[in-house]
């Protein structure tokens, strides 16, 4: 997602970087440009008159002019106003209510429901221990509850069975009893979808939740659907009171328009992305780190590409020699490449010898300090050199074990994988297309 919008957002961002201060002049051009890129994002147009109009107010306000130069600056307030209109914070689910918390999806047919119920409970279940009964209410397709008890079966969450031809309303009450007298956390309602939106469908997702009273009743909608899927979303909510929106397939190539139009059409907030077909495959919305990959800013990006292009070639070389042999980019050659980022005075420091890197010192230094690279060496440290070179055995108690070793917690281990998973990926590309076509792909 995203990629058209953030290839152009970034040229404005360099374009800007000759220019000595942000004038009434300069910042005509640049805003025509990034309307221009939110509409060809298929973001909904009052939320980019929004947009612009706010990003020229705070432009052209004092408070940017100081230290920063028109470029950093123009990209710093880009990135506060993308935060804003996503929702600026996590919104998590609430499931503080007395058990059972029901979460209820509703959404057009093929929009991911019934994978999200799946997704939902996998990660009830997984991460916060929570007892999860799922049950579908969609009577009129039979293939959808059999779709459900298959996938809930696949995560092991249980599955209360639907009566041929009964009400929707009273099945959903039904669950609800089992879920009550079950001592169930959750109970997860999927509901009927239709191609489009239908007076009946709403009814009876309306019975329905008169039913069942969620704590959650989440939108789910599929983020190709562009700007439409706020409309849609605002059209659901006429019916049904919202908490959230579920946005899938954002692990497509869909342009973005959904996730920056969705907030402020609808003032629900997302609280979930979609980004595959599998169970696993669901993660939290936040809207700062949503801003930051659109700006091209992740920090694992720029880590790889400035220790590849300037700290030592042939350390890179090496490496290429290596992937060419067939071998993977290990946590070992992850340590390395941190080492070397730490000797070189941290991220902060390297930045500042760059030219041409001013843009993005603030933001990687942050994210990248000192500490930050230490305690990610000493995980790869607690590890065994079996780990280090397939962390794919990394399961939960050997990442409890490193955790502890390295004096820190496990969400600690699981970030520096999945940094390293990225990282991976990386090379993977290098190991296509060489280091010329890396570096061009990086922005280099
Ligand atoms: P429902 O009709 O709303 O219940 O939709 P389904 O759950 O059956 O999903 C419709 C299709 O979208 C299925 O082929 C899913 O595998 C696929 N799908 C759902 N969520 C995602 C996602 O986040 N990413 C991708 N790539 N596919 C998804």
């Amino acid at each position: 997602m995203f990629d058209n919008l953030s290839d152009r957002l970034e040229a404005i961002g360099k374009r800007l970087r000759g220019k000595g201060r942000l004038t009434e002049d300069n910042i005509q051009d640049t805003l025509r440009e990034v309307r221009m890129a939110l509409l060809e994002a298929d973001v909904a147009l009052p939320v980019v008159k929004d947009f612009v109009a706010a990003v020229r107010e705070r432009a052209l306000g004092a408070e940017v002019m100081k230290s920063l130069t028109p470029g950093q600056a123009f990209i710093k307030i880009v990135n506060d106003e993308l935060v804003q209109v996503m929702g600026e914070a996590n919104d998590a689910l609430d499931l503080s209510v007395r058990p059972p918390a029901v979460v209820m999806l509703a959404g057009l047919q093929g929009s991911g429901k019934t994978t999200s119920i799946a997704k939902l409970g996998r990660w009830l279940q997984e991460r916060d221990q929570k007892k999860v009964l799922a049950v579908s209410v969609d009577i009129h397709r039979p293939a959808a509850i059999d779709q459900l008890q298959r996938l809930a079966g696949e995560v092991g969450i249980d599955f209360f069975p639907t009566e041929p031809g009964a009400d929707p309303a009273a099945t959903g009450e039904a669950a609800l009893e089992r879920a009550r007298t079950g001592y169930y956390d959750v109970l997860l309602v999927d509901t009927a979808g239709r191609l489009s939106i239908d007076e009946q469908m709403m009814d009876e997702a309306r019975r329905v939740h008169h039913a069942v009273a969620p704590a959650e009743t989440l939108f789910v909608v599929d983020s190709m659907t562009g700007q439409d899927a706020a409309n849609t979303a605002r059209a659901f909510d006429a019916a049904l009171p919202l908490t959230g929106v579920i946005l899938t397939k954002a692990d497509g190539d869909a342009r973005g328009g959904a996730a920056l139009s969705i907030r402020q059409v609808t003032g629900k907030p997302i609280k979930f992305l979609g980004v595959g077909e599998k169970t696993d495959a669901l993660e939290p919305f936040y809207p700062d780190r949503m801003a930051s990959r659109i700006l091209g800013m992740g920090d694992v990006l720029s880590l790889v590409e400035e220790v590849e292009r300037k700290v030592d070639r042939q350390q890179a070389e090496r490496m290429a020699g290596k992937l060419k042999k067939g071998k993977g980019f290990d946590l070992e050659d992850m340590r390395d490449q941190l080492q070397q980022v730490t000797q070189m005075g941290g991220m902060g420091g390297l930045m500042d010898k760059l030219p041409g890197m001013g843009q993005m010192s603030e933001q990687v230094s942050q994210q990248m300090n000192d500490g930050q690279l230490r305690r990610q060496i000493a995980i790869i440290n607690a590890m065994t050199p079996g780990e280090r070179r397939r962390p794919d055995v990394l399961n939960g108690s050997r990442k409890r074990r490193v955790a502890s070793g390295a004096g820190l917690q496990v969400q600690d281990v699981n970030r520096l994988l999945k940094q390293h998973k990225q990282m991976q990926k990386m090379m993977k590309q290098f190991k296509k297309g060489g280091m010329q076509k890396m570096m061009r792909q990086l922005g280099g």
